[in-house]
């Protein structure tokens, strides 16, 4: 992965920033996007690896913001060799309860920022004849959830978004994969209460919630030179919670 250019999204907190320092530790140049100004801490943990990576503040759900986004990469770096879709939302309800807003508001994010950045990113991607995509699904995607039906809707769509890339765009040698987390120890889950953790602990059959490194493992493992060959699949990375 040395010297290659890379976009994550939702780089600010949790698992997108320690994607993004996965990314520097292996001399990848980063170029970070999340909502917040936050984003501008993540930069300066990136760049004691990665000195040159940059990153902007940007709404995934504003087209505007997308083109901007590679435009300053093609204009910075004059390539864009690996996208990582990360960024995510949950807006949990019963699906009797569930709102209009809450539904959009979860597909907006989840998916449809991903297929306007990825249409975008995959014009200088065919162009180079080379690209690495990789997108954050979730288990509950393959198996769903109860209160989550529009997050669950959101990351299984993105599972047939991906097949479909992954079968577009082989001849040009750009891959398209998922990477489904389990339960994985971030802020959110820090708040579960012990009853909610013990539940979730016991469908686990390794005993413990996975971290963000596990899933940056992950995720670097299908955005190398070497992963070439696999594209279309979804590696599940959940403690063995749900099995493929
Ligand atoms: P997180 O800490 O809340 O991070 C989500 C990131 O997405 C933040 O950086 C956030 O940036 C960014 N984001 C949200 N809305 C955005 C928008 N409109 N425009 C730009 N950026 C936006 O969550 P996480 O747990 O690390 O989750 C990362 C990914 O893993 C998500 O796709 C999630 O669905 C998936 N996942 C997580 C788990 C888990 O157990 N944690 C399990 C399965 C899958 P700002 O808030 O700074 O704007």
């Amino acid at each position: 992965m040395e010297g290659r250019v890379a976009v994550v999204t939702g780089a600010s907190s949790g698992i997108g920033r320690v994607i993004a320092n996965e990314m520097a530790s292996r001399k990848v140049t980063l170029f970070l996007v999340s909502n917040e100004p936050a984003i501008m801490d993540a930069l300066t943990e990136v760049r004691v690896h990665s000195p040159q990576s940059l990153a902007v503040v940007a709404d995934v759900t504003r087209v505007d913001d997308l083109t901007k986004v590679v435009d300053q990469v093609m204009e910075a770096f004059g390539r864009l060799d690996i996208l990582v879709n990360n960024a995510g939302i949950t807006r949990d309800n019963l699906l009797m309860r569930m709102k209009d807003e809450e539904w959009d508001a979860v597909l907006a994010v989840n998916l449809t920022s991903i297929f306007r950045l990825t249409r975008l990113a995959l014009k200088p991607m065919m162009k180079a004849r080379y690209g690495r995509i990789v997108n954050i699904a979730s288990v509950v995607g393959a198996t769903g959830n109860p209160g989550q039906a529009n997050y669950a809707a959101s990351k299984a769509g993105l599972m047939g978004f991906t097949k479909s890339v992954a079968a577009e765009v082989a001849s040009r040698n750009i891959t398209a994969n998922c990477v489904a987390p389990g339960f994985i120890r971030t802020a959110m889950t820090d708040k579960l209460n012990p009853k909610a953790r013990e539940a979730i602990l016991s469908r686990i059959p390794m005993g413990e919630m996975g971290t963000p490194a596990d899933v940056a493992n992950a995720v670097c493992f299908l955005a190398a030179q070497s992963s070439g060959y696999i594209t279309g699949e979804t590696l599940h990375v959940n403690g063995g919670m749900y099995m493929g």
